[in-house]
């Protein structure tokens, strides 16, 4: 990867010409996984080493991590390699034996993200650090608790801030692990512009095939870094095998990702343009995606309609969205006009699905 924008405050002193890459397995499974690894991504753009230590696992059974033992390992990897280390800690315990250990970075877990306790316990606990926190989204779409997370590190003291997108949680299978929601860290951005914001594609896509448009996408919206799951051999990690990827194909990445300058009055224009340009490529893919969920919807309806022997046109029930959707717009500044023009073409797709549901 090539120059970048100017990054800012404890990002701006590691005087990177790119953006940050963390990167390592999940989890540290073994001293050796952990150091063969560390090797590796030394001949890569990443600066940060990552392992999981101590595991949530939404479901007990699986591996939980190997614990305080494999804090040795990375001190170790560190000493080797020169990268400098992170780790998620999960309470104050996780806190004391991470900070005994000499690691760089801490990062919150996305489901310590959603308990203001445990956030508060780790806040107390790293008072006035100098130590490097990221702080992961929540498990839930849920800004405030992301920003109230944020606050409380800020709070105590903690200034060398940070925050991860790693995706929200849906009760519906979509082609994510995690749904990117990217409205949700662009208004998080918007809220605090200090804040260096760092893209895990690996929890977003839950699989290998699509970490790298999500990485691009990030870059195209400012992001300042990515943590990228990765393992020598990641079909046999002990767990999140399928979305890590190795430090030879996190290399390629890195290479092939495009970084856009900010330098110049005509850049920084060209820069501003695409940011906002890449944020409508995000509602747009939002719209079809609601767009679609809403003909899927209306198909089920037209086999219900099937069934019962009942017509596809309802005029009421028709008049009656309309009527609601132009209040809704009037909210949103949207003329009537336009929400007539849009209902009406929806409306006809719908009827179109339907007849075809009706007449298989
Ligand atoms: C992880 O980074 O390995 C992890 C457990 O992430 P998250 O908290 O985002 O699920
Ligand atoms: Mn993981």
């Amino acid at each position: 990867m090539e120059n970048t924008k100017s990054l800012r405050n404890w990002l701006s002193a590691m005087e990177l010409s790119h953006p940050l890459v963390i990167a390592g397995p999940c989890s540290a499974e073994t001293e050796e996984q952990v150091l063969k690894i560390a090797h590796q991504l030394k001949q890569t753009d990443a600066t940060v080493l990552r392992a999981g230590i101590w595991k949530p696992r939404t479901r007990p059974g699986n591996f939980e991590g190997v614990g305080a033992l494999g804090l040795k390992w990375l001190q170790k990897a560190k000493q080797e390699t020169g990268l400098i280390t992170a780790t998620e800690v999960a309470n104050a315990n996780h806190v004391d034996l991470a900070l005994k250990h000499d690691v760089d970075i801490l990062w919150v877990g996305a489901r310590t993200t959603v308990s203001p306790f445990i956030v508060q316990e780790i806040a107390d606990a790293l008072k006035g650090t100098d130590k490097i926190v990221l702080v992961k989204n929540p498990v839930n779409p849920d800004l405030a608790l992301w920003l109230g997370a944020v606050e409380r590190f800020y709070a105590s003291d903690v200034k060398k801030l940070g925050v991860i997108h790693r995706g929200f949680s849906t009760y519906e299978k979509t082609r994510y692990r995690n749904n990117p929601e990217w409205q949700i860290p662009i208004d998080l951005q918007n809220k605090f512009p200090d804040l260096p914001l760092i893209l895990d594609p690996s929890h977003i896509a839950g699989r290998r095939d699509i970490i790298f448009e999500l990485c691009q996408t990030a870059l195209d919206l400012n992001y300042d870094g990515l943590m990228v799951e990765t393992h020598y051999d990641p079909d046999n990690a002990w767990s999140d095998a399928a979305q890590q990827i190795t430090p030879a194909t996190l290399d390629k990445m890195t290479v092939d990702l495009r970084i856009r300058k900010q330098e110049g009055d005509a850049v920084e224009f060209n820069n501003k343009l695409a940011t906002l340009r890449t944020q409508i490529d995000v509602i747009d893919r939002q719209l079809i995606d609601s767009l679609g969920n809403r003909m899927r919807i209306a198909d089920k309806i037209g086999l219900l309609k099937k069934k019962n022997n009942v017509a596809i046109l309802q005029t009421k029930r028709w008049n009656e969205i309309l009527g609601k959707m132009i209040l809704e717009g009037e909210e949103n500044n949207l003329s009537e006009e336009f929400i007539l023009k849009i209902y009406k073409a929806i409306h006809q797709e719908s009827i179109n699905h339907q007849k075809k549901v009706i007449n298989e």
